[in-house]
């Protein structure tokens, strides 16, 4: 079996803007195949569930069922599902 090293870690382009801004973020399940990821819309706030399969070094944008922009940007290989949830954040 063939190991390689990946050596180039992942640049997301707007780097600064993602570090200086803050966006809660919680992962469940991260011992099973597919992770739930609770998360609020990067733009309105919005409360949201999705269901996403794999880990990998590519991003997905995952759109935002509310206002219809990226909600997030994940590391996996794909997205099943983006539910509208209320918010844990929000009081
Ligand atoms: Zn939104």
């Amino acid at each position: 079996m063939e190991v390689r090293e990946i050596k180039k870690p992942y640049k997301p382009r707007n780097q600064d803007n993602e570090i200086r801004n803050f966006q809660h973020v919680k992962i469940l399940d991260c011992n099973e195949p597919v992770h739930r990821i609770i998360f609020e819309c990067w733009h309105c706030k919005q409360g949201l569930l999705s269901e996403v399969e794999g880990v990998s070094l590519q991003t997905l944008d995952v759109p935002c069922p509310s206002c219809g922009r990226t909600a997030i940007k994940l590391m996996a290989n794909k997205v099943i599902s983006t539910t509208p949830i209320p918010s844990p954040w929000q009081a």
